[in-house]
């Protein structure tokens, strides 16, 4: 079996993974607030801990792994949203959860085994919200209930910032009903029009921490073993799921494995995000004629914890890459796995290694089968070649011209293997090129 080893943010280095139960496997990553559509920068989680499910699949076998990835179904701005439009916020993150699942599937990304919705776990979020009062960790004042950070003395293991960057990077609010301007929201009211339950603290809604605590703890148990997200998703959201989970278990951990992927980005722009303005959206993309296929390839190019900055000539060269790995492996049908491409793999998904040993790859099955292990060459290289229209061979046949005209004959020969390679043949003319299929 290849050893796995993956990057832990709490421990700050690579850790061999060994899970605490290898026939039940457990992993967690937010997923999406479901009030818009999904940018290639929220992708990146999404394929990434995608591939991580696959490695850990085919490790330690198809039904093992348990894999968690939640719905935020209430939240503020789905609530603004649903007010714009005059409709319940139900209609609202119905129509998003399905596009994300949409757009994801174009990526290549399989659903996880579960997908827990906020809105169905209140009732549990509410019992840990009350336990946490038990134990001394969360007091209820003006209809809020709040974490009282102070009565952990473990708080903010994970990020390791000092108090005062804390505070300031949390934004919380300075509320009178605070003990302590770190103390963070367990459950708030709702103003009778909005959407609310029914709580020992009156009507409200819960604050966006806890739903994961008490989602994982519903779902898989007290201790994980891989919990993932954004790197912006350290602090405060998972140092906050950390301790809640932690008080309400007596000290149990919440994860053993912590990961967390870099920011993609447009443009030199710090981070891809919609209060930037700097957005693509995955539907955006696929609208330009782009296929899934290569985008997922593009979002795994760079290793996940490295920034990855989004560009035009980062999908032509995927591209590229993909139809050359297409033309390799032809329409053969999937044999073995190639060793070095999983151990690529399994070293802290170090997926530009394992890319550039899949091209180095000559035989067709073995091809195949290697970049099953990412999710690669799912198509059979005809409908691959088939299904991109006409517009790319014109190019080709243009940009065989002009090379020509500059008396650059290699490279105008190679343009015409390459098309004669994908069954497309030319014929010169006295009016100019023309082309059909073989
Ligand atoms: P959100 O819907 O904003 O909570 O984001 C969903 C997921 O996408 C979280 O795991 C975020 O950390 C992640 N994410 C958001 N923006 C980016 C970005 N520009 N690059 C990489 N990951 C991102
Ligand atoms: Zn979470």
């Amino acid at each position: 079996m290849t050893e796995i080893r993956l990057h832990d943010t709490m421990a700050r280095e690579k850790r061999v993974f060994t899970p605490a139960d290898p026939s039940r496997v457990t992993m967690y990553v937010c997923g999406p607030t479901v009030y818009n559509r999904a940018h290639i920068g929220n992708a990146r989680p999404a394929v990434l801990f995608d591939v991580l499910a696959r490695l850990l699949r085919h490790t330690y076998g198809e039904d093992a792994l348990v894999y968690a990835r939640n719905v935020t179904d209430v939240d503020d701005k789905i609530i603004t949203s649903a007010e714009a439009e005059g409709v319940d916020p139900s209609v609202i993150t119905k129509r998003f959860e399905d596009f994300y699942l949409v757009d994801m599937g174009a990526l290549g990304v399989r659903p996880p085994n579960i997908a827990p919705k906020a809105t169905e776990n209140v009732g549990e979020m509410i019992d840990m919200i009350a336990r946490l009062i038990e134990t001394g960790n969360a007091y209820e004042a003006d209809g809020h209930v709040l974490f009282h950070v102070p009565s952990d003395p473990n708080y903010g293991a994970l990020g390791r910032r000092d108090r005062d960057a804390m505070i300031a990077g949390a934004r919380v609010e300075v509320a009178s009903y605070k003990k302590d301007p770190a103390d963070f929201v367990l459950w708030k009211p709702s103003a009778p029009e909005v959407i609310g339950w029914d709580s020992p603290w009156g009507r409200g809604r819960p604050g966006w921490h806890i739903e994961c605590s008490a989602m994982i703890e519903r779902h898989l148990g007290e201790t994980i073993d891989i919990h993932g997200g954004g790197l912006d998703l350290i602090f405060p959201h998972h140092e906050n799921e950390i301790a809640q989970s932690r008080c309400a278990h007596h000290g149990a951990p919440l994860a053993r494995y912590w990961m967390h992927n870099g920011f993609l980005s447009m443009a030199g722009a710090e981070k891809m995000s919609k209060s930037l303005g700097n957005v693509v959206t995955v539907a955006d993309l696929l609208e330009q004629g782009h296929k899934g296929e290569t985008l997922r390839l593009a979002l795994l190019s760079a290793h996940y914890r490295q920034p990855l900055d989004w560009s035009e000539s980062l999908i032509a060269q995927s591209r590229a890459t993909l139809d050359r790995l297409y033309r390799v492996a032809a329409d053969a049908e999937p044999g073995q796995p190639a060793p070095e491409v999983a151990e690529a793999i399994a070293d802290d998904l170090n997926t530009p290694l394992a890319l550039s040993r899949l091209s180095a790859i000559d035989d067709p099955a073995t091809l195949k089968a290697s970049a099953a292990l990412l999710g690669f060459l799912t198509d059979d290289a005809t409908s691959w070649f088939q299904g991109e229209g006409d517009a790319r061979i014109d190019a080709l046949i243009t940009a065989r011209a002009e090379a020509k005209k500059n008396r650059d004959f290699v490279e105008a020969d190679r343009i015409r293997s390459e098309l004669a390679a994908e069954g497309i043949l030319l014929e010169d003319g006295p009016a100019g090129t023309t082309w059909r299929r073989a």
